[in-house]
């Protein structure tokens, strides 16, 4: 495989998953500079929709695709937001407008609760071509708690609000290339990519 669009417009998600992709000998292309737009992703499941998206962008550029679907699910919510993450408090407004009102509502929805158990999920899909009947697709868990208060201005989406005990800091606290070594999605993209090398060994 010499090229593979992402299938992802999340500008957070597209500068992780570049770096953790920068050391292959693959040309890697984001699928807005391709003109794709972003797929619907109706599922009740992160890998339905995780395909879904790579699916989208396999069919519109004929190239590999690569996609993520991520999400924070809270113990005490019952895995909320969970698939829903991305648009907990609604769709209107920009990025970072949805992302301190999705905290906003998070900090909401907990507050009294002493159960601050919670979750990032990641599921990472790589089709070969949009029909590709045998995806490979690799899972990763980062577990940790729900701040009282936003922290940190590192990350994305609810990074601020993300601690992590053993560190004493949250997900928005580290540097970049931490949060690169142990997120969800870097445990994803590893397990992935091990996939595709096996493959390519064989
Ligand atoms: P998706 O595009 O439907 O996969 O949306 C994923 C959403 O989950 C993001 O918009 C964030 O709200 C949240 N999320 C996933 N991964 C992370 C992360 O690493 N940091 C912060 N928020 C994340």
């Amino acid at each position: 495989m010499k090229r593979l669009v992402l299938a992802s417009a999340n500008p957070g998600k597209l500068r992780e998953i570049e770096v953790l992709l920068a050391p292959l000998a693959i040309e890697v292309t984001a699928q807005a500079a391709l003109g794709i737009g972003e797929a619907d992703e109706p599922h009740a499941t992160f890998l339905e929709n995780a395909l879904a998206k790579a699916r989208h962008a396999s069919l519109a550029s004929d190239l590999p695709a690569l996609a993520d679907d991520s999400g924070l699910c809270v113990d005490a919510l019952a895995g909320a937001p969970g698939v829903h993450s991305a648009t907990y408090a609604g769709r209107n407004g920009s990025r970072e407008e949805r992302d301190a009102r999705n905290n906003a509502k998070l900090l909401g929805a907990l507050a009294g609760s002493g159960d601050r158990r919670a979750h990032y999920y990641c599921i990472m899909v790589l089709l070969r071509c949009a029909d590709d009947p045998e995806p490979l697709v690799a899972q990763g868990v980062w577990r940790g708690e729900i701040a009282r208060a936003p922290c940190g201005a590192g990350g994305f989406g609810y990074d601020p609000l993300f601690y992590l005990p053993a560190r004493r800091c949250t997900s928005a606290q580290l540097d970049a290339q931490e949060k690169n070594r142990i997120s969800h999605r870097a445990q994803a993209l590893a397990k992935l990519l091990a996939c595709l090398g096996d493959e390519n060994r064989a």
